[in-house]
């Protein structure tokens, strides 16, 4: 038998507040494997820190919620959101299950392009277009969804320049009983400015008016909030029919389901609060089906979900630098990975495990970056194992928004693995260098 490893006692100060009825939350159940792979080995391969995403486990998201709306309504496209995470590979594979790409400027266009995507696949959304990009995609017939007037004005001069009949959508925003409202995207609902784009989209002789968008919010608990926005934009397209005798091809519903990821100062872990998208499908097919379509008339659905599809199916791995004391008595762990790699930390209590198994004395802690600075903290209070210098931890579900929101501020930024279905790991994006940071970098003769 293994010798146990001797843990010291310590005397714990208990905080007010702390404690709720639920009593504290420990998360001391080692995590070894991710996908029957070692993590222990995947760290010693590829260094730490490291991402690790689990190829099963997108596809898995993909098709269960193709699944979900499929069932309950005849057209669904999902498209997958760029932003969300732009690695190749994770595109290429949602690309494969069947989604088209949603991108929100040039540099994702491009890269939607590179990865394959048909024009005609690819929806492209955000407030900056340059005329350049505008004209590219209605060449390549791609659904330019129009986001404020400057940008329908260059469309319409742009079209007649250069003799192109491109295929829109407008953004919606509205009052959809979540607040803040995102109303600085896209024309406004009930101050008539939805309509009135609309109205100048289908007087002009060139612009094809193929759709209506809206992406009401991000990390959005209220299936009810979808309802409104689908019968919001069910009430466009049905005057839309009346007015102008056509029916739009599609309604897209955006993006913005939650990941059972666990919001800051939540009272309780998103797996148990967060709706299912069963909830969400439910809400958005009732609505339109219900709204008076003709069977053969009803709308494609667009779906643009990034979070809510990839969040589960990343990891962070990373190494423990050191411990120590705060003044107040608490206790201290410093990872080797902050808010460089883990934007998210901002806005999620992040579910962090142990790599290994450690004793069962557990204490509150807090686990900090290795960044210089005051603000990088991955968990302000955690309760775990005594960690020690050289245990390794991973960090749950950061599939969404890391690998692009993520900076390279006073380190490098680590590798990308993915593990695919057979349990094979391949690099998909390289560590950062030093040299790969002053490639880019130019010295002024004066200077040299
Ligand atoms: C960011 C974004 C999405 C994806 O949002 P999630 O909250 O990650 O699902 C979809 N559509 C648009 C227009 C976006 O800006």
């Amino acid at each position: 038998m293994e010798k146990k490893r001797y843990e010291r006692p310590t005397l714990r100060k208990m905080n007010t507040g702390l404690m709720n009825k639920f009593g504290t939350k420990t998360e001391n159940e080692p995590l070894t494997h991710i996908e029957s792979v070692a993590v222990k080995g995947l760290l010693k391969e590829y260094g730490s820190p490291l991402f690790v995403l689990s190829e099963r486990q997108i596809r898995r998201n993909i098709r269960n919620a193709s699944r979900i709306f499929n069932t309950r309504y005849p057209k669904v496209q999902f498209a997958w959101s760029y932003k969300t995470n732009y690695m190749d590979a994770v595109c290429r594979t949602f690309h494969q299950e069947g989604s088209w790409a949603e991108v929100v400027s040039g540099f994702e266009y491009d890269k939607a392009l590179n990865n394959g995507v048909p024009g005609h696949q690819i929806i492209f959304n955000g407030p900056d277009k340059t005329d350049e990009q505008l004209v590219l995609a209605a060449r390549n017939n791609s659904l330019i969804h129009i986001d404020h007037y400057d940008e329908l004005y260059s469309l319409i001069r742009l079209s007649n320049e250069h003799k192109l009949n491109p295929k829109v959508a407008i953004r919606v925003n509205m009052d959809t009983g979540i607040y803040p409202k995102w109303d600085r995207f896209g024309f406004n609902f009930e101050n008539g400015q939805a309509w009135n784009a609309l109205t100048r989209i289908v007087s002009s002789e060139r612009l094809e008016l193929v759709g209506l968008h809206c992406h009401i919010g991000t990390f959005m608990l209220s299936p009810n909030a979808y309802a409104t926005a689908a019968r919001n934009l069910c009430e466009l397209a049905w005057s839309v029919k009346e007015r102008y005798g056509k029916m739009v091809h599609y309604l897209d519903l955006g993006g913005g389901f939650p990941s059972t990821n666990t919001l800051k100062g939540a009272y309780l872990p998103g797996t148990d609060t967060v709706p299912s998208l069963d909830q969400f499908a439910d809400a958005i097919t009732d609505v339109i089906l219900g709204y008076g379509f003709r069977p053969e008339e009803l709308p494609l659905l667009i779906l643009e979900t990034g979070r809510a599809l990839i969040d589960d199916a990343g990891y962070l791995l990373g190494t423990v630098l050191a411990t120590k004391r705060l003044s107040d008595g608490r206790r201290a762990t410093i990872l080797d990975f902050g808010i460089n790699s883990l934007f998210t930390s901002f806005w999620y209590e992040h579910k962090v495990s142990p790599a290994q198994p450690l004793g069962q004395q557990t204490e509150e802690t807090v686990l900090y970056g290795p960044l210089c600075m005051n603000i990088d903290v991955v968990r302000e209070s955690i309760v775990m194992p005594l960690l020690e210098k050289g245990n390794q931890v991973v960090v749950h579900q950061v599939g969404a928004y890391n690998m692009t929101q993520w900076m390279q501020f006073i380190t490098l930024r680590p590798a990308i693995v993915l593990i695919d279905e057979e349990n094979k790991t391949h690099l998909i994006r390289k560590a950062e260098t030093t040299e790969y940071i002053n490639s880019q970098e130019l010295l002024p003769t004066h200077l040299n």
